[in-house]
Formats: C-alpha cells, sequence, structure tokens
C-alpha cells in the first residue's frame, strides 16, 4: 500500500490561507479586489481593532447569485477565467479562485450578497471552512462581506500578530492605494468607527491625492503623460518641495492593479536625479496601461508582484516620461533656485 495520499480541502485551505491570508491588510486587499472586479461604484470598508475583531466590506457590484455563493468559497473557484488561454490575457485583479475558501478557513464569515434588483438575496455563515448557514434572506444588489475573529483557529498566526496600530497602518496603506488606483469608485474607510478616509468617485485622481495626501500635497503636483506603441503612462508626481521620507509614496497601478516592483521604483527616482536629497522619495501616483500579455501578474499568490516582459524597455519609458514632465515644469533645477 502506497502512502501517499491527496489532502482533504479543509487542510488545503488553511495551507493556502497561510500563503493569501498574511495579515488583516491581506483580507482588505482581497475583498476590496473582488468588490472592484464586480464593477462597484461605492465600496465602504469597516474596521474594528487594525481588523482582528472585524473586517466588513460592502459594495454595490454585481452581487453573487444565490446559486454561486456557496461555491465561491470552493478552492479554485472563480468566475473570472472561463478557458486556459485567459491566464496570459488577465484583465480581472482575482482570477485565482483561493481568496474566500483562504479566508473562510481562519475566520468566522458572514456574506450576504444579491445579483437582482428584486431584494432576494442569500445569507452564508461559515465558520473555521465549516457552512453553518445558507439561507434565503432580503438584501440590496451587491455585496456585504464580514470577517470576525480573524486566525480564532489559528493561534500560532494570531501570535504572531503585531499591535492594532501596525495592522491598521498596513490596512490604511492598502486602502489608500487602492483607492488611487480607483478614482472612479468611491470609497469610505473606517477604524473603530471614525472616518480615515472618503473619496468622491468622479474619477478624478487628483481629488484622491487631495484625500489621501492633504490639499496642499495635491497642488504640489505635476500630470505625467506619455505614450509608446507598447505602453501608455498617466497619474501625478510630487514637486521635489514635498519628497517624503518613505518609499511608500511612490504608488504604481498598472492597468487597474497596484503593484509593487523595486525595478519602477528605481526608474522613478532615476528621473529625479539630483532634484531629491539622500534618503528622499518623491510623491508618484503612477497609472500604466500595456496590453495584458506584455504583464505576467501570476506570479505570487497576493498578485502584488509583476513580471513585465519587457522590463528594460518598460523602464527607460517610465524614466523618461517623469523626467520631461519635470523638465517642462522645473526649468531652473531645484538646487540652483534663487530664494
Ligand atoms: P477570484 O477573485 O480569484 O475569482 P475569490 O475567492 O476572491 O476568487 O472569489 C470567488 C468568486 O466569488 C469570484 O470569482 C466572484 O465570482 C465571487 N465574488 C467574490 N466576491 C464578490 C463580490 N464582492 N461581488 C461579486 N462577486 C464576488
Ligand atoms: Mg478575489
Amino acid at each position: 500500500m502506497g502512502q501517499i495520499r491527496v489532502l482533504d480541502e479543509h487542510i488545503a485551505n488553511q495551507i493556502a490561507a497561510g500563503e493569501v491570508v498574511e495579515r488583516p491588510a491581506s483580507v482588505v486587499k482581497e475583498l476590496v479586489e473582488n468588490a472592484i472586479d464586480a464593477k462597484s461604484s461605492r465600496i465602504d470598508i469597516h474596521i474594528g481593532e487594525g481588523g482582528l475583531e472585524y473586517i466588513r466590506v460592502q459594495d454595490n457590484g454585481q452581487g453573487i447569485a444565490a446559486d454561486d455563493c456557496e461555491t465561491a468559497f470552493y478552492r479554485h473557484a472563480t468566475s473570472k477565467l472561463t478557458d486556459d488561454r485567459d491566464l496570459y490575457q488577465i484583465t480581472s485583479l482575482g482570477f485565482r479562485g483561493e481568496a474566500l475558501p483562504s479566508i473562510a478557513a481562519v475566520s468566522k464569515v458572514e456574506l450576504l450578497s444579491s445579483a437582482t434588483d428584486d431584494g432576494a438575496g442569500r445569507r452564508l455563515v461559515i465558520e473555521g471552512g465549516t457552512l453553518k448557514v445558507n439561507e434565503d434572506e432580503a438584501a440590496p444588489r451587491g455585496t456585504d462581506f464580514r470577517v470576525n475573529s480573524l486566525f480564532y483557529n489559528t493561534p500560532a498566526r494570531l501570535k504572531y500578530m503585531k499591535t492594532v496600530q501596525t495592522e491598521l497602518g498596513h490596512i490604511s496603506d492598502v486602502m489608500y492605494r487602492m483607492s488611487l488606483a480607483h478614482p472612479e469608485i468611491a470609497f469610505t474607510f473606517r477604524h473603530n468607527g471614525n472616518l480615515l478616509l472618503q473619496t468622491p468617485g468622479t474619477g478624478d485622481m487628483l481629488q484622491v491625492i487631495a484625500a489621501v495626501y492633504g490639499t496642499s500635497a495635491a497642488k504640489m503636483v505635476l500630470p505625467l503623460e506619455g505614450e509608446n506603441l507598447d505602453y501608455q503612462i498617466g497619474g501625478y508626481i510630487g514637486r521635489p518641495e514635498i519628497s517624503k521620507s518613505s518609499r511608500n509614496a511612490m504608488s504604481i497601478v498598472v492597468n487597474g492593479r497596484y503593484i509593487r516592483n523595486y525595478a519602477v521604483n528605481q526608474a522613478i527616482l532615476r528621473a529625479y536625479h539630483t532634484l531629491l536629497p539622500i534618503n528622499r522619495y518623491p510623491l508618484a501616483v503612477l497609472q500604466l496601461t500595456m496590453h495584458p500579455s506584455l504583464v505576467d501578474v501570476n506570479v505570487h499568490p497576493s498578485k502584488m508582484e509583476v513580471r513585465f516582459s519587457k522590463e528594460a524597455e518598460l523602464m527607460l519609458f517610465v524614466e523618461e516620461a517623469i523626467r520631461q514632465t519635470l523638465r517642462k515644469e522645473i526649468l531652473i533645477p531645484h538646487a540652483t533656485k534663487q530664494t
């Protein structure tokens, strides 16, 4: 008799959760991405105690059909990929079908969703991956997703969590970037009932920059524009005078997905070159658009890292677009400007 067995779904989900759900901010990111993929025009996020007590994401998007609600929590269940060619042309934020089963495996989840305008909806309660309730319930179109007691059944992970302030910091970072990546969506973000961020959802990125970094910072940014055969760039970059002490003030959005990318960060810094003092970073929100085949997002479960197929060309393009904007607007280099 052989000794190799296929893991049951429950254990497999717990293992996947270790990768997908690193901390409360990962849950917020996955739920907000789902709300964006559902074409919501408004998304309200409520967090309790750094996300360890509760995380609630309400959207007015397409909703989940009553018959699909349970399936949505199965491993590798997704409505976003239909055939394998789609994997090379990803246009949605999600595609792996891993978030909901992973989140549900390590928390107590309550889902209320409706995909129709007739007021009929479905409510599910899942605790530690076990379905407790699946019943009809009245709901407006959209999805209301609550995650309570995150990591209640994985004490090792819970112990690793930092203070409420640290977890809130990570969640705020996710919320800032999500709202910068989607100025067309009206976001509210509350922690312990206090409103921390509100964006108008008008599509004007400058208004989101004002909401995130303050109105005075929004007056100190320059619009970025450029395109070649492969790439298009938009967004805003800060005047050197409003440099920041953290790299976090550089946000990169590729086809509506915010990403982390060392090479793009370096291209931005090269463009500023001597305009910034040592260890200072520019405020920058880069919106890059390219054909989905030029960027591989299937690199890591969190989908935050990507691989560009023509990285060197892209970096030159980014650097040149930023340099030209700075050159046009700041005719005299900052260092020699008379005060
Ligand atoms: P993925 O996003 O990779 O498809 P998820 O596990 O995050 O996988 O979600 C599974 C499925 O549940 C999605 O493909 C989608 O059909 C549905 N879903 C999840 N959240 C929402 C939402 N807020 N609105 C509408 N549908 C949703
Ligand atoms: Mg998803």
